[in-house]
Order: C-alpha cells, then structure tokens, then sequence
C-alpha cells in the first residue's frame, strides 16, 4: 500500500471524478474518494473497488470550508502517508441570467469551484512540498475559456482556476511539483441533467467530433498528466472537447 502512489480526488461520488478514481485505481494508486452529500454513490464505489483488491478509501468533506478541506488532506496523509498526485475536481454549476444571481449563490459558487481549491492545495502543499515531487491538476472548463451566457459565476471561477494553473505552476516548479488544468467540454454527467435533449443535440451539431464527451475522457487525460508523459508539462491547459472549443 506505502509503495504504491496516492491520489486524492475531490468529488469523487460521481461524474468525472468517479471515473477518475476508478482509473487511477485501476492504475494501481491508493485513491482517496471525497464526497459530500452522494455517501450511497461514494460507498458503492468504494465497493466495488475493494471487490476488485484495488486500494481505496472514502472520506466526507465539504471542501468549500475551510476545517473539511484540511481534515481530508489529513485523513489522506493518515491513510497513505503521501499525496503524489491532487485533483481538484469537484464543482457545482448554476444558471442564471447575471442579473438574478444572488450575492449568496455568487459566494457559493466561488466556495465550491475556486477558494475550495486554494484551501485543499494549501493543506496538501505542506506534505508535497517536502518530497519534492508531486502532480496537481485542477479541473476547469471550456466555459472558463471562452465564457458562457446565464453562467458568469461559473464561467468566472473555473477562468480563476486557469490563473491559479498557470502562476502555482510557476511557483512550485523549482520544487519539481507540476501544476496543469484540464479545460473539459460538454461531458455527459448529472450537470447536465437540466440541459434539454434539443440543446444537447445542437451542442452535438457544433462538435466537430461529434458527440458529447464522456467522464472517461477525462479521467484518460488526468492520468497521462499524473504520469511521466506529464513530467515536462506545467501551467498548461489541456481542453479535451471534441473541438467544440480550438483556440
Ligand atoms: P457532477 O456529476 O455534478 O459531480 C460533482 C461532484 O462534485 C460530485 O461528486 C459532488 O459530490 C462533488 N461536490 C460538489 N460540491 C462539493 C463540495 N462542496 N465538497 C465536496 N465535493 C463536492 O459534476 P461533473 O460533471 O462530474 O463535474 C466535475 C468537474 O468537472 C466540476 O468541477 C465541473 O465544473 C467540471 N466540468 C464539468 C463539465 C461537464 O460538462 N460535466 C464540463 C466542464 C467542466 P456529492 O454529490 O457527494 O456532494
């Protein structure tokens, strides 16, 4: 268990990060899965790892504040000893003409996608920085690219975590820790459970791969970062989309 790699993603009950854990788990790594409100989804997936002898463990934490975020760096380190490899994937989306956004549902936001991020990397830093090695990689969106209507909030903290990306990187490369964003496109998971079928479809029709994306091409992405193919990269954006999005 000590020998292997650590990872520690963030929401990991379901959507892309479920499939994250499930890979690295697969991939041979400890993974520890964060959940907040899913505890079934987060059990069954914890089941279903250790059925496979695969190195798991799962851990309650609203990291929008700041005492869980230390406390699920810590459980990790409790755990495993290590973080190698931090994901910084949990988020929350909401849709709202800027105007009707509330200054609550604006902090909300802002906690869950952006200061989440800072509290749980700063924690984690403590126990990565010593080891002088070590892989963050945050996950932001197309829509903190290139921006989207009735999403400001939203399109504004994943536009925060590219800056984050890119200054942290340069920051802690002299300490051998790579720090890069993965800007996903439309990715089939429950965020889009209010998205209708026809807008679904149009996205589809604008998609020069046409299809919607799937966790899986996310998790893929993730791990060739955490792996060595990553050990040259840092401060970069990979955006996986189908090119729905080319800069
Ligand atoms: P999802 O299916 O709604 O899953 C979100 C995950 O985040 C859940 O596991 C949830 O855990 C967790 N989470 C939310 N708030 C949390 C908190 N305060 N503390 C801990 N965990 C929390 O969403 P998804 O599509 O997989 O999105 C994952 C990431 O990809 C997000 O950052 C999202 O912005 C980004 N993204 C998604 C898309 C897309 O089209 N799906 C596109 C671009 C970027 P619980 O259910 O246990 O609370």
């Amino acid at each position: 268990m000590k020998n292997k790699k650590t990872v520690l993603v963030t929401g990991s009950s379901r959507g892309i990060g479920r499939e994250i854990a499930k890979l690295f788990a697969e991939d041979d790594y400890n993974v520890v899965i964060n959940y907040n409100n899913s505890e079934d989804e987060a059990i069954q997936l914890l089941n279903e790892l250790n059925s496979k002898n695969l190195s798991a463990r799962i851990f309650k934490a609203d990291i929008s504040k700041i005492e869980e975020a230390n406390a699920l760096v810590n459980y990790t380190i409790g755990q495993f000893e290590k973080i190698d490899v931090l994901i910084n994937n949990a988020g929350i989306s909401k849709f709202n003409l800027f105007t009707d956004i509330s200054y609550d549902e604006w902090h909300e936001v802002m906690n869950v996608n952006l200061n989440s991020v800072f509290y749980v990397t700063k924690k984690a830093l403590q126990y990565m920085l010593p080891e002088l090695q070590g892989k963050i990689i945050n996950i932001s969106s197309i829509w903190g690219i290139v921006g989207a209507s009735n999403e400001v909030h939203y399109s504004a903290s994943k536009a925060a975590l590219l800056g984050m990306t890119k200054a942290l990187a340069k920051e802690l490369g002299p300490s051998n820790i790579q720090v890069n964003a993965i800007a996903p496109g439309v990715i089939q998971t429950d965020m889009l459970n209010d998205v209708s079928d026809e807008t679904l479809e149009i996205l589809k029709y604008e998609t020069p791969l046409m299809r919607i994306g799937k966790p899986s091409d996310i998790a893929k992405c993730a791990l060739f970062l955490a792996s060595d193919g990553g050990d040259f990269m840092t401060g970069q954006v990979i955006s996986s989309n189908g090119g729905f999005v080319i800069n």
